[in-house]
């Protein structure tokens, strides 16, 4: 059979790409090895995942669906502990990805499923991919988002030490004081994340290079011996499920797009757990990768401008998360002094932090001198385009719309200096969202105190 796409994997980042892209008139078919729904890592979600499943349709149903709220989170990360109101959600991820592949499904895609590839080799066509089960589909342009074990081989670069996950579903005895916990100890962390009115998820993150054939009972038993090396664990429940032992290790793909084969969501970039960001990422590149398959199917003129800008979004995502996730644990290693993470804090980068507090009316400020205005490649109604867009370290690429205006246009004709007050006024008469947008600006350090 022949298609247009042929996509590996139903995560959220397949199921994305393949619905945005039938979406757009292709001919689209999924391959997924298992049976949905099934249980998958990377529960916690904000409330910006959201605001991507709204744009695919799939917003109502996630709403509908019950999944838990989360409101605070105990930390205990730098020898002080604090409660932090971080509301999102902790998801039934079975639910979330059997919704988002189904939708796709709706939208007309070709879904085989349980089916696995067998062989995936050049054709006249573009490619051939071999099922387990004999069926050979041809296609002209592959989508690998297998997971954090690509389906279509490729060097990948690691971006820190290796990481493990042990975890397994907890029913609390007492009703905790919060819906989230993380915690450092000397060599490990530990995330709880509420998943229900009664079950926890208590995952110990650990480096494996420190662990020796471990498995079976003996997992178990480690389980348990590094659970009771935190002073905030929900030890007094009862396990409900068996531990599992996962890859948690950030690394990225060397070769994002080549050819006619392009890498989405963790077959792409894997980033550390710490970030909550998995899911997020996987949608947003699921996205960003229909807008390019979509140009060079359709604007092949236009290829070599969407490789590049697919290649150089991966490679900002890279820096930006290792810079955060590094700042992240060279803070615990002011608390614990051990190679765990001293070694992890390696990728720690100074990152332009937004001046606070925020600006008082009389205030004198101006744009940023890191910021800058360029031509780049962006993607404009399902296309990758050339246009003038906004620069800035703090910024994962580069921006051209913020709330549908065009923020070179409103940034170019600010004045040099201003009160603040002034300014808000000026960015006021350009777009009934002004306010907002100043507001955004200073949030990311684009727009500094400057003195007269
Ligand atoms: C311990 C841990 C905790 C995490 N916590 C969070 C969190 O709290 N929040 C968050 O946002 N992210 C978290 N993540 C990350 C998150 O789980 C992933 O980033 C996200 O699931 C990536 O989505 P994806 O679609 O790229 O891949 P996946 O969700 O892994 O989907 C890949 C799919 O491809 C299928 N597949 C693979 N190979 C083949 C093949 N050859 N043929 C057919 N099908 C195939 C698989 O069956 C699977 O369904 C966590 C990760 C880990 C390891």
């Amino acid at each position: 059979m022949t298609h247009d796409v042929a996509i590996i994997g139903g995560g959220p980042a397949g199921s994305a790409v393949a619905l945005r892209l039938a979406e757009l008139g292709h001919q689209v078919v999924l391959i997924e090895r298992s049976t949905f729904p099934r249980p998958h890592v990377g529960i916690c979600l904000s409330h910006q995942t959201v605001q991507l499943l709204d744009h695919l349709g799939a917003g109502n149903s996630f709403r509908a669906a019950g999944h838990w709220q989360r409101r605070t989170t105990l930390v205990l990360w730098d020898g002080v502990t604090r409660q932090v109101d971080n509301s999102g959600f902790h998801v039934d991820r079975g639910l979330l990805d059997h919704d988002l592949l189904a939708r796709a499904v709706r939208a007309g895609v070709d879904l085989h499923q349980p089916a696995q590839l067998r062989s995936i080799s050049h054709s006249a066509h573009g490619h051939r991919l071999t099922l387990a089960n004999g069926t050979v589909l041809e296609t002209r342009f592959v989508v690998d988002a297998g997971g954090r074990r690509p389906a279509v081989p490729g060097q990948r670069v690691h971006d820190g030490p290796p990481l493990l996950a042990l975890h397994a579903t907890w029913r609390f005895a007492a009703q905790p004081v919060c819906d989230g916990l993380i915690e450092a100890s000397e060599s490990a962390w530990l995330w709880c994340a509420r998943s229900g009115p009664t079950d926890v998820i208590q995952s110990v993150f650990v480096d494996p290079r420190n662990l020796q054939n471990v498995s079976g009972d003996r997992l178990q038993e480690l389980y348990l011996r590094l659970l009771a090396r935190f002073s905030l664990s929900l030890l007094t429940g009862t396990q409900s499920s068996q531990v599992e032992a996962c890859d948690a290790s950030s690394r990225h793909a060397k070769l994002p797009i080549d050819g006619g084969m392009i890498r989405v969501g963790d077959a792409a970039l894997t980033v550390d757990p710490l970030a909550s960001q998995g899911v997020h990422l996987a949608l947003t590149s699921g996205l960003q990768a229909a807008a390019i398959v979509n140009t060079i199917l359709k604007r092949p003129a236009s290829a070599t401008l969407a490789q590049s800008f697919y290649v150089n979004r991966v490679a900002s995502r890279v820096a930006l998360y290792s810079a955060h996730t590094g700042n992240e644990y060279a803070r615990a290693a002011a608390a614990h002094n051990t190679k765990f993470w001293i070694e992890r804090a390696a990728t720690a980068a100074r990152l332009q932090q937004p001046i606070s507090p925020p600006p008082a009316p009389s205030d004198y400020v101006g744009l940023s001198p890191a910021l800058s205005l360029t031509n780049s490649a962006v993607i404009e109604d399902d296309f990758v385009v050339k246009r003038r867009v906004v620069q800035h370290p703090n910024l994962e690429g580069c921006i051209k719309y913020l709330a549908g205006d065009d923020l070179p246009q409103l940034l170019a004709s600010l004045p040099r200096i201003a009160r603040y007050e002034r300014l808000v006024a000026c960015l006021k008469q350009q777009s009934p969202k002004g306010a907002l947008i100043a507001d955004w600006l200073w949030h990311n350090a684009l727009l500094v105190r400057l003195n007269r």
